[in-house]
């Protein structure tokens, strides 16, 4: 495709979040945007996540975010015309420790206050649901029987596919190399083919949103993180459907898929500049947290594994704002481990600024000047 020469609106990435950007753009009938992806539609941390949706978080906004995500993958099939896989196989979280505790009911009061479904159950219970689970050092699990995961390739896939229906135009294959300005205000961005003009650039490049930020001047606070996922061949030493289990001591979790299991140990080290290829070296630390926390997945056998980065923020909350001190730049990244499930509700909050300048709900915890304010 010949590349446009200018848009309304310009957004850089073709991730969860730029495409459900256009996506909405496009409901809301703005038809002259252009997406620019370096790679394809949703090769970077996307297609790399493990799909899980959840409501608890400890942000107002968070929840309302995954209510609002999970209304809309339970509508999935019906509004984009494709299956997306999701189930509500729920998550069990595993706490041992007093504070993480405390921290959780805090969370689940919030939670429940805005209409989610999550329980605070006893260790036998999680045992119950989750047979072979040991539970010798766990003070309480925390139940949500909503949650579940689905699939992000095809969810991304087909906010791009709409979005294309809607008029706009992605264009895979070529890198934005910098972003055009006039004075305080970005006028467009710059690509090997040729520069584009636009009114509006978004930043959504996940976990290269800081690369991108700096080509206007501007710190985005966002350092990538690897995180490996290892998967099992079929195995019937669970039983299935199992929820998405997080022992919180930890950090491992396991779901599910398809009769396999799914697994991860959580963080394993620092942030790690742009390396996402598989380190097999994770596996070990991997399958010492999984067999204590459920011994029958000594004898799996491991299938395959991949690993991504995710675009994580010093709070480890997600970017929706303006970039201060240049017009005409909107910050949609640092969505950390939870950009995919959030990414439906994001691209509605920002379509609706861009379109009418507010936004439905108040993002105000999701600002940049946030980091100012606790750094001062
Ligand atoms: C192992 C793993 C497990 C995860 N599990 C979950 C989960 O269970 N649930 C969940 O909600 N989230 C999960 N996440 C997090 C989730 O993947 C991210 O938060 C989300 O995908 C971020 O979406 P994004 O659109 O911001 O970024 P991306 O998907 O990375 O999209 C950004 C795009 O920008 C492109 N780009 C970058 N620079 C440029 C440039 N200069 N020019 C043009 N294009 C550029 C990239 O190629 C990329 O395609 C997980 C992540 C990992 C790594």
């Amino acid at each position: 495709m010949a590349l446009p020469r200018a848009a309304e609106v310009v957004i850089v990435g073709a991730g969860a979040l730029g495409c459900s950007i256009a996506y909405q753009l496009t409901r809301r009938g703005m038809r002259d945007v252009v997406v620019v992806e370096r790679e394809a539609i949703g090769s970077g941390s996307t297609s790399k996540a493990a799909g899980g949706i959840r409501v608890q978080f400890g942000l107002k906004v968070e929840v309302e975010f995954s209510l609002r995500g999970i209304a809309f993958f339970k509508r999935f099939d019906d509004e984009m015309g494709v299956p997306c896989d999701f189930r509500q196989e729920g998550y069990l979280f595993l706490v041992t420790d007093e504070a993480d505790l405390a921290r959780f009911r805090r969370n689940v009061a919030l939670q429940t206050s805005l209409g989610a479904d999550v329980r605070i159950i006893a260790p036998d219970d999680a045992r119950a649901m989750v047979p072979g689970l040991r539970t010798d050092d766990v003070i309480a699990a925390v139940w949500g029987p909503m949650d579940g995961y689905a699939s992000p390739n095809d969810v991304v896939q087909a906010y791009a596919s709409r979005a294309r229906a809607g008029g706009a135009k992605i264009v895979e294959g070529t890198p934005v190399t910098g972003l055009a300005r006039t004075g305080d205000r970005v006028t467009g961005v710059l690509t090997p083919e040729g520069p584009i003009e636009a009114r509006v650039v978004v930043n959504a490049a996940g976990p290269q949103a800081p690369l991108v930020g700096r080509m206007a001047g501007v710190e985005v606070p966002v350092d990538p993180r690897r995180r490996h996922i290892f998967v099992t061949g079929q195995f019937d030493g669970v039983r299935h459907p199992m929820p998405l289990v997080t022992d919180r001591g930890s950090g491992f979790y396991c779901r599910s898929e398809q009769g396999a299991v799914l697994m991860s140990a959580g963080d394993i080290g620092g942030t790690t500049e742009y390396t996402a290829s598989v380190d097999w070296g994770m596996l070990e630390p991997t399958v010492r947290k999984a067999v204590r926390r459920l011994p029958a997945l000594e004898h799996a056998e491991i299938h395959h594994a991949w690993a991504g980065l995710r675009p994580l923020t010093p709070d480890d909350h997600g970017i929706l704002d303006w970039a201060p001190g240049v017009e005409g730049l909107f910050l949609a990244a640092g969505f950390c481990g939870h950009g995919f499930q959030h990414s439906f509700a994001a691209g509605e909050e920002v379509a609706d600024l861009l379109t009418t300048g507010k936004s439905g709900t108040d993002i105000s915890d999701l600002s940049l000047a946030r980091f100012a304010k606790k750094a001062s």
